[in-house]
């Protein structure tokens, strides 16, 4: 199973300390991969779990609302790590309201964290990725978080969905501009997984019911199912796949 070992392997990941974010980086963790656990909120408890699982890691302090902290975050990491071989962009927000009363501010504060920062994060990344690449031919992985609405319109959320929308366009243009520069970009879009960024839709009884009852798997999904799916991205067991968007969604899309 070697190909999926991540030891020696540096990967950043955004938003860490909660949810999905902390899903994933304890599933590279627990694959071998250091951490550097990017911010918002002190990953505190995502870091002391993963070293705890042997891994080393690293809280970064960043608010993805502005592109400020994009360098910073790669150079405090190369300066930690020593290299860059995984960039996760999971940080990201939403804001619910009808289409007719929606403000520029709930329209600019998630495109800005969802796509903006996601891109130029990736751009400063891919940088790193290529001229490793060059260098000793290592390859550089990117997992970008979409979601259902990367493929479908959902309600009351309208710069959520453009945001995720986004992010499976520019998933694939990265993919095709950098497939043939050693860097590997893919997405997973996850399904209804039971986090803060749906705590709102849990408690809402209707909304729940109708959910679960959608759902082919019949629950609601955990942040550690998204781990597996990450760890086969992050890893050489992916090294031909390219610009892909992978649902770990209970089967919501095959409905
Ligand atoms: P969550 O628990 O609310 O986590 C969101 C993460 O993003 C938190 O770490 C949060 O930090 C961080 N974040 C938000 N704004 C930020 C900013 N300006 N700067 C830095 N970090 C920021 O929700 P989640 O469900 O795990 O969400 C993770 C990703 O999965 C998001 O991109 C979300 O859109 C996506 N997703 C979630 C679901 C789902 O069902 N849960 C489905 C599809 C896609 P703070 O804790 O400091 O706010």
């Amino acid at each position: 199973m070697d190909m999926f070992n991540l030891t020696g392997k540096t990967a950043v990941v955004t938003g860490a300390n909660t949810g999905i974010g902390r899903g994933i980086a304890l599933a590279l963790a627990e694959a071998g991969a250091n951490i550097a656990a990017v911010g918002r909120s002190p990953a505190t408890e995502t870091v002391e779990k993963a070293k705890a699982l042997g891994s080393d890691a690293e809280i970064i302090s960043a608010d993805l609302s502005s592109t400020e902290p994009v360098q910073r975050i790669i150079d405090e990491t190369k300066e930690r790590f020593g290299s860059i071989d995984i960039l996760v962009n999971n940080a990201g927000t939403i804001r619910r309201n009808d289409a007719v009363y929606f403000s520029e501010d709930d329209w600019d504060v998630v495109m800005d964290t969802n796509l903006k920062s996601l891109f130029f994060l990736s751009q400063a990344a891919g940088r790193e990725m290529i001229a490793a690449h060059e260098s000793d031919g290592r390859i550089g992985k990117i997992i970008n978080i979409a979601s259902m609405l990367t493929f479908q319109g959902g309600i009351r959320v309208s710069s959520y969905t453009a945001s995720k929308s986004g992010v499976g366009g520019l998933t694939k243009l990265l993919a095709n501009e950098w497939a043939a520069k050693g860097v590997c970009v893919n997405a997973i879009a996850p399904g209804y997984i039971a986090t803060n960024n749906t705590a709102a839709l849990q408690a809402d009884e209707d909304r729940n019911r109708q959910i679960m009852e959608r759902i082919p798997a019949g629950r609601w999904g955990d942040p550690s199912d998204v781990g597996g799916a990450a760890i086969f991205l992050a890893s050489d067991a992916s090294n031909y796949v390219q610009g892909h968007i992978l649902a770990v969604d209970g089967g919501w899309l095959a409905r």
